[in-house]
């Protein structure tokens, strides 16, 4: 620790690797009582380098927790309509047990439409408003993976929510949205801030709780964090560079997440974890 730290980096790297082995013990024991393994479907539009990238990271760990994975590749003129095919098809199909559609998928598509035609119990990314819908009401079912990844996180350290004041930067509606209505489930006080929002600086200053996820590289100062806050950075920025200025806040923070090995390895181990608990739903495996 540097003489001006203070704060506490979240490790997690370490709690998504333990909540992988979990998923892949679970999914041992659901093959071996059921004679199934679990099963994700990946849809990919286009050959975007990156989202290829990702969804081979992904294909990888589920190989490796032992969870099967099918993998649609879909041209990039692929209309909505067809997606919404593929898709439907894939929600039917008794042998795949969650569905991910790796997004953006184009500005031809419309992605809205194409998430709704995923089942809910097999919506393991947690984009439909079904899932969010039962986010919000706090009824079962799979929330988004970042923002999932993210509450773990703050419960693993212990981060007590009850009337704190969280300000999330962004709202996005697989990031931003969902992980404030998940603080305010915890009894967070919860504010939003976007790119309208006047003096974000001020607002900043005021958090018990800040969640960065904009997506631009140090827009949060480190003299606006509050003494002893918790400072969550799902921000991923070329360089690794995350949202949050890391070594200014280092010296205010109590807890944060670096850029990487913070937020990114939890969104990973929550898909492969939910595919597991659909898996284990739709193949009515219970522990014994
Ligand atoms: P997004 O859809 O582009 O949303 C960005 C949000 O930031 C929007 O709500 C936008 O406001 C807001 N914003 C933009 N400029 C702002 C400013 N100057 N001040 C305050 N708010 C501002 O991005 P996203 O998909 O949520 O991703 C956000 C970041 O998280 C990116 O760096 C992304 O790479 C990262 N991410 C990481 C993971 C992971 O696994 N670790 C997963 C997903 C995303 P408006 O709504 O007003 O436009």
């Amino acid at each position: 620790m540097s003489p001006t730290q203070t704060a506490q980096t979240m490790d997690g790297t370490s709690l998504a690797r333990r909540m992988v082995e979990e998923a892949a013990a679970e999914a041992a024991k659901i093959s071996r009582r059921t004679g199934t393994s679990p099963c994700l479907a990946t849809v990919l539009v286009g050959e975007d380098p990156a989202s290829v990238t990702y969804v081979r990271m992904k294909r990888t760990r589920c190989a490796k927790a032992g969870i099967q994975s099918r993998h649609i590749a879909l041209p990039a003129a692929t209309t909505t309509a067809e997606l919404i095919d593929t898709l439907n098809g894939l929600s039917n199909d008794p042998e795949v047990h969650g569905i991910l559609l790796q997004h953006p998928c184009g500005p031809h598509i419309d992605e809205r439409a194409a998430f709704e035609a995923i089942a809910p119990e097999k919506d393991v990314d947690g984009v439909t408003t079904h899932s969010f819908a039962a986010m919000t009401f706090a009824l079962p079912g799979f929330v988004s993976c970042t923002p999932g990844g993210i509450m773990r996180l703050l419960e693993e350290y212990d981060v007590g929510l009850a009337g704190k004041h969280a300000v999330v930067v962004g709202r996005s509606a697989i990031l931003g949205k969902p992980v404030g209505m998940l603080l305010l489930s915890q009894d967070a006080t919860v504010t939003y801030c976007h790119s309208r929002t006047a003096d974000l600086s001020a607002i900043v200053r005021e958090a018990d709780i800040v969640v960065a996820a904009v997506g631009r590289p140090r827009l949060i100062r480190g003299e606006d964090i509050k003494p002893g806050a918790v400072v969550i950075d799902a921000g991923y920025n070329s360089g690794n560079v995350g949202d949050v200025d890391f070594n200014a806040a280092l010296t205010r923070a109590r807890l944060i997440t670096p850029v990487p090995g913070g937020v990114g390895p939890m969104t990973i181990a929550v898909l492969l974890a939910q595919t597991v608990e659909a898996a284990a739903n739709q193949l009515g495996f219970q522990e014994l």
